[in-house]
């Protein structure tokens, strides 16, 4: 919360939202910026003088939640629609009303999110229902749930004005649901955000004194990355070459955390808690700076990962090189990548609905039909199935933090699957008749077996054989639900069929 916009005339703090909105807003065309100014006037005589629980207008709300769109450079229909997010669900304004003023477009979107939040979350019951319909809505325009990730976001920073208990189910919740999607959808910006907002209300016992002690290591890192830094520049400038952007940047606080709890490691072991970061003008440049930087600095060998060949399962692409200064005993990192990878680091699906993509509609539509947001037609899929609200917020979970790996078909399609997952779960992911008859798989081109694990970036082919049949064994072989009801039902069929 800015404090010049906490005044007590609402003309005077809608002008100033307004002055702060419209810097923020300056990627768009003329004629999109008066669809938001448009949206922003309409907003503020919906909600008029209305006060959120903190005692500040209501209005600060929508905008702030808008402003961190902008920011990821969503389109003109995201941002009317965060704007008017609220209106039919809190004033008398409805939905009809402003359907006299904004595109069926804009009106879809603000409908989704108000459904969402009609549901509010109350017991397991309520909240199995709410996930439910969010998913399907995630299905049917990814927009809506990018608008509720933005108003989430607001929502926890401004929870020190929200009655305790409360305050650690919206955490928790959004630690456990929101900032994983955000994940899953590659917006980064927006989980470390969610992330960093809901930490010190989940773990309260920890939190100061985790903070306390990641700053003192972070600090005496930066004064060594910054002799590192100047290194840097120097040696790509003997090496004639320029990067667009080079800047030191230092890990977010809840992603220290995940990683400390994950690795059962502590501060002290963490290669990037801070890191040199690389922005290269093309691909070339980017593996030549990693040449470069091997011959000038201690890298460690092993820990050098081709995230550019083999992105990860969002979508990131980056080099990462681990490197150690002596003289200071400390580990940092090099992460060098082009703008355009940078760009989807930081908004990942957000990237392609970003105001310069509009002449790309055709890559979009290929980006969401594609292998790449499987996992959400699954997630639509779970809330199909009959299940107890327990049961089914445990898979939603289980499935939302499994870690996936991408892997290669012969023909380049990238197949998306779980960790963990073997050829089997690959050849009935691709088609079920090559699952059936599967025999013997080749990873990079060596021969293996159907039950041996994959790994992210593995070129995958399966050899069939008409004669081969499913056995129970199988089943310890797979990891996916997929493949295990698909061998089930076989043996089902062939003992009715005995
Ligand atoms: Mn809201």
């Amino acid at each position: 919360m800015k404090k010049g916009v906490f005044t007590t005339d609402i003309d005077k703090s809608g002008q100033l939202l307004w002055q702060e909105l419209k810097k923020d807003i300056g990627y768009l065309s003329a004629q999109d910026q008066q669809i938001v100014e448009l949206a922003f006037t309409q907003m503020m005589m919906a909600h008029g003088q209305d006060r959120r629980r903190s005692g500040e207008f209501y209005v600060i709300h929508p905008v702030r939640a808008c402003q961190s769109l902008a920011k990821i450079r969503m389109d003109v229909a995201t941002l009317a629609a965060t704007l008017l997010h609220d209106v039919p669900e809190d004033t008398s304004v409805t939905l009809r009303d402003l359907s006299r003023d904004f595109d069926p477009e804009i009106i879809f979107l603000i409908e989704g999110v108000t459904k969402l939040s009609k549901v509010k979350y109350q017991g397991e019951e309520r909240y199995a229902e709410n996930l439910r319909k969010m998913f399907v809505a995630m299905g049917q325009d990814l927009r809506v749930i990018i608008i509720k990730l933005a108003d989430r976001l607001h929502n926890l920073q401004t929870l020190k004005f929200v009655r305790p208990e409360k305050q650690y189910r919206i955490a928790l919740e959004s630690l456990e649901i929101y900032a994983p999607i955000a994940e899953r959808l590659g917006i980064s910006s927006l989980q470390n955000a969610i992330e960093d907002a809901a930490f010190p209300y989940v773990h309260r016992d920890i939190y100061h004194s985790f903070i306390h002690d990641s700053d003192l290591e972070i600090n005496r890192r930066n004064r060594t990355l910054e002799r590192i830094l100047k290194r840097t520049k120097k040696v790509l400038e003997d090496n004639f070459i320029e990067p667009e952007k080079i800047y030191g940047r230092s890990k977010k606080y809840y992603s220290i955390y995940k990683k400390m709890l994950g690795n059962k490691t502590d501060l002290k072991n963490l290669h990037d808690l801070v890191a040199i970061r690389i922005i290269a003008h093309s691909l070339e440049d980017c593996y030549f700076i990693l040449s470069c930087l091997q011959q000038n600095f201690d890298i460690l060998p092993h820990r050098i990962k081709d995230y550019i060949a083999r992105p990860k399962p969002n979508g990131y692409q980056s080099l990462h090189l681990t490197g150690f200064d002596e003289t200071s005993e400390t580990y940092f990192e090099f992460q060098i990548r082009t703008r355009d990878m940078h760009e989807f680091a930081e908004y990942g699906v957000a990237a392609h609905f970003a105001y310069k993509a509009k002449q790309r509609k055709q890559e979009l539509s290929q980006f969401l039909s594609g292998e790449n947001l499987k996992w959400i037609k699954e997630l639509v899929d779970i809330g199909k199935q009959e299940l107890s609200a327990e049961e089914y917020l445990k898979k939603v979970k289980l499935d939302l933090f499994q870690d996936r790996i991408f892997v290669i078909t012969p023909n380049n399609d990238a197949i998306d699957l779980p960790k963990g997952s073997t050829p089997l779960d690959f050849a009935f992911r691709i088609h079920v008749e090559i699952g059936l008859h599967a025999t013997m798989a080749k990873i990079n081109g060596q021969i293996a077996r159907l039950g041996d694990e994959l790994h992210n970036g593995d070129i995958v082919e399966i050899m069939t054989d008409k004669r081969q049949k499913p056995r129970p064994d199988w089943l310890k072989w797979v990891k996916t639900r997929n493949a295990r009801s698909h061998i089930r039902g076989y043996m089902r069929k062939t003992v009715q069929a005995v």
